[in-house]
């Protein structure tokens, strides 16, 4: 049992299950579900124990290793951890056990670089072993372009091509996408986010393109949701007390709902939590199922200070509603319910306004000397109101994630805090570097010619 390789099947259960390796160069499976584990693996308690004295790339080894069983040999994911783990991950103490986890000291200051780097390694691995090639197709409106494009920046065997509209991204997001070269080509179109979505689509769709071996990179691979559960096991090891009984309280500012997916899996896996505080801004379609039991998406999504969470349907719905007993398509129409006591016990669920946004970035500072950007500033908002809800207890371990560095939108810093946060060394420097992108007028035909003449 003990090394039996696990398979990992769709959530819409009409396909064939895969090994992860399968999983992870398709992306979405044949029948428009998501990838899961057929059974999630168990740490022992002895295990979690251990991480205590670990360091965040070796905590990250033994859990990827738990779901690549017999896939990968140890030398090898070990140097993919600590060639994807190289920076710090600080967990800053606000006041009582109460803290925060920064993830954004990676190479766009965004916690999607701790998945991104990861699953760019991994692919890399399998496409080298095969001898394959990959040309990852992405359209960005910021964040997760340049996330894709660093994480895969200088690979072999994958080549990265990212859309973004011109008009909708700041000068300090498109320099994070235009200033690396090598296997990484932006491409510039004068439309909006959504031409850029649909002119990748519509590439995956083209069978004059099959022998590029398209694939794309998007939060439901399988190979950024299991880097995902990582950094909740790394910090209950850094913070937890010592009594065998401790459980944590996590608070998630939620989009997609990637991380706590991720976060969920690790609670499946062993790992002691409490309760998750999923916090969401405007987009309140996942507060209101909880509350309700009717799923209910929202279209079109808010448009809410916390940009990277306005979404209307959670991508990674379905794996949460799968972990609690439901089964739940790609569109969100739901055949099986979950198991809504469970879903209420394990999580509080809140919907963050923009106005209690930006006083809460006001407050956490002035109160905590916390700074937040918008959207750990709706994740600790999300915990002050589960601390009013369920009571504040001093001797509680609570973490607050932190997805993005402050410095990534100075302007609202500046507005609310009337200061310039500080850039952290992977933004610096930035102003100077060459960039090099092609303009590409909206039309498919252009786009296919690109593709065609450049691979
Ligand atoms: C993507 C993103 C989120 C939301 O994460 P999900 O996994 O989509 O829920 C939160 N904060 C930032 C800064 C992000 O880029």
């Amino acid at each position: 049992m003990e090394n039996r390789q696990i398979l990992f099947r769709s959530t819409n259960l009409k396909a064939p299950a895969v090994s992860f390796e399968q999983a992870l160069l398709k992306g979405i499976a044949p029948d428009g579900g998501l990838y899961m584990p057929e059974e999630i693996p168990r740490l022992s308690r002895e295990e979690i124990r251990e991480f205590s004295d670990a360091k965040y790339y070796e905590i990250a080894f033994e859990i990827s290793r738990k779901f690549l069983k017999g896939e990968i040999p140890d030398e090898d994911l070990e140097r993919i951890v600590i060639d994807a783990y190289d920076y710090e991950v600080p967990l800053e103490h606000i006041y009582d056990r109460k803290h925060v986890m920064r993830l954004d000291r990676g190479p766009t200051a965004s916690f999607k670089d701790f998945a991104a780097r990861m699953m760019g390694r991994l692919m890399q691995f399998f496409l080298n072993r095969n001898n394959g090639k990959l040309l990852i197709l992405t359209a960005t409106s910021g964040d997760t372009g340049s996330a894709i494009a660093n994480a895969f920046y200088g690979l072999d065997n994958v080549d990265v091509v990212v859309l973004f509209p011109e008009k909708e991204v700041t000068a300090r997001q498109r320099k994070q996408m235009t200033t690396l070269g090598k296997n990484v080509s932006i491409l510039a179109l004068d439309g909006k986010f959504d031409d850029c979505q649909a002119l990748v689509k519509q590439a995956f769709g083209d069978s004059e393109l099959d022998y590029l071996n398209l694939s794309s990179a998007n939060s439901i691979n399988i190979g950024r949701l299991v880097p995902q559960t990582m950094d909740y096991f790394y910090s209950f090891a850094e913070l937890r007390s010592g009594d065998p009984k401790e459980r944590v309280v996590y608070s998630v500012p939620s989009g997609n709902f990637g991380d706590l997916c991720g976060g969920l899996i690790a609670m499946n896996m062993g790992l002691p939590v409490k309760k998750f505080v999923v916090a969401t801004n405007e987009n309140d379609e996942y507060p209101k199922f909880v509350k309700s039991g009717f799923y209910e998406k929202l279209v079109p999504s808010r448009n809410c200070i916390s940009s990277a969470m306005n979404v209307g349907h959670p991508s990674n719905i379905p794996r949460l509603v799968q972990l609690y007993g439901g089964n739940m398509d790609e569109h969100g129409a739901i055949s099986t319910t979950p198991d809504l006591g469970r879903i209420r016990e394990d999580m509080y669920a809140i919907s963050i306004s923009d106005a209690e946004t930006e006083a809460m970035i006001s407050s956490a500072y002035k109160e905590h000397g916390l700074l937040l950007e918008p959207h750990g500033s709706v994740g600790w908002a999300g915990l002050q109101s589960y601390l009013r809800s369920e009571g504040d207890d001093i001797d509680q371990l609570y973490i607050s994630l932190e997805t993005a560095h402050p410095a990534k939108f100075p302007e609202k810093i500046r507005e609310i805090l009337a200061f310039d946060p500080e850039l952290p060394p992977s933004l610096q420097g930035l102003e100077e570097k060459e960039e090099s992108y092609e303009h590409l007028p909206t039309n498919y035909r252009a786009f296919k010619d690109f593709l065609r003449s450049n691979y």
